[in-house]
């Protein structure tokens, strides 16, 4: 193998996957080695402008001087993209906390097996801002009630999310005197979609108020529901110490990669690794244990509440299988390179 290993230190700041570079053959694909023969589109450059694909008549490559068949302007068009990039990200976000919400409904009802509400405290300041009149009902009453008033933020038309007034006072006034507090999580991506859409808002700086209102539905909306359903169900993380990188593979163990942003299946698996039952019968198979590691964000989920070992990044998804050493990768929402399965 003849490679030249200084190239490949540009490649990635991390050592033990610069190792694996160094030793995979080199027709292995890779984000890597893709990134080598893959140039970077450009449009979007000053020089080449922006390209729109709003409606059937384009797409359209619009410069500083020109238009689009519409008459769309350089800056129309460049607010339009961004607010739509805007309106992809939070509808991420948000769907990931719609799934927390029908959880905790499930949970509430005991339908969820294997769950239950572990940071009462938690859900209690949760119910209370939304709104949810605590009274002498059940922890399980109360979470089924927070659970239905978080799921209607996502349907709300009118008035301002409940869970806004978390935010800094002043920086409410902010945002109420710019008329960006959202009204309905669902609501502002769709009116984002809408108002992009050819034809709709022509005004780059009327269509970026309502990026701004769009962001702010995801990050005092559909976010803040994902975050506080997952610390009432998992409980909320305190500061503990744990190790990281490719190298908390264990060569005598089975192991087992946790993957993406959802941490209900994961959690549940890092809880089970210990599981007596289990480890008997790994140990059956010649193993010496069940080692339970995470990729990306269901990573943190499973380090900070349990102190499982994140293995990578995004990036190291690809290495983490190509070290041979990982018997199952578990993967569950967003972040999941197609490219895995052709390494699998
Ligand atoms: S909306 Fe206008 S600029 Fe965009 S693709 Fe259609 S015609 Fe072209």
């Amino acid at each position: 193998m003849n490679k030249d290993i200084e190239k490949i230190a540009d490649l990635s700041s991390d050592e033990a996957v610069c190792n694996l570079l160094e030793n995979i053959e080199d027709e292995q694909s890779t984000v890597f080695t893709r990134s080598k023969s893959l140039k970077p589109c450009p449009i979007g450059s000053s020089v080449s402008g922006v390209c729109c694909k709003n409606c059937g008549m384009g797409p359209c490559r619009v410069r500083e001087n020109t238009e689009g068949l519409c008459g769309a302007t350089l800056g129309t068009i460049s607010a339009r993209n961004l607010a739509r990039h805007i309106a992809a990200g939070a509808s991420a976000h948000s769907d990931h906390g719609r799934d927390m919400a029908h959880l905790l409904a499930l949970t509430a009802e005991g339908k969820a097996e294997g769950l239950k509400i572990r940071d009462e405290l938690k859900l209690f300041r949760f119910a209370k801002n939304l709104g949810v009149n605590t009274g002498d009902k059940s922890v399980n009453e109360i979470a089924k009630e927070a659970a239905e008033k978080a799921m209607a933020l996502f349907g709300q038309q009118t008035g301002a999310l409940d869970l806004i007034k978390l935010a800094p006072k002043k920086r409410q006034e902010i945002w109420e005197k710019y008329k960006v507090i959202p009204r309905g999580i669902d609501r502002e991506v769709v009116e984002m979609m809408h108002r992009t859409h050819m034809g709709v808002d022509q005004d780059p700086e009327n269509i970026l108020n309502q990026a701004i209102r769009t962001a702010l539905s995801d990050g005092w909306g559909g976010s803040m529901v994902g975050t506080e359903i997952t610390d009432i169900l998992f409980n909320t993380p305190v500061p503990l110490a744990a190790k990281a990188n490719l190298g908390m593979l264990q060569a005598s163990e089975v192991n087992i990669v946790i993957h993406g942003h959802e941490p209900t299946l994961s959690e549940i698996i890092a809880e089970l690794a210990d599981d007596k039952e289990l480890v008997d019968y790994a140990e059956t198979k010649g193993a010496n244990g069940i080692n339970v590691v995470g990729i990306c964000c269901t990573a943190n989920e499973v380090l900070m509440r349990q102190g499982i070992a994140p293995i990578g990044n995004f990036l190291s998804q690809e290495m983490a299988i190509m070290t041979g050493a990982v018997e199952l990768m578990v993967v569950d929402i967003q972040c999941i390179m197609q490219s895995l399965g052709e390494l699998t």
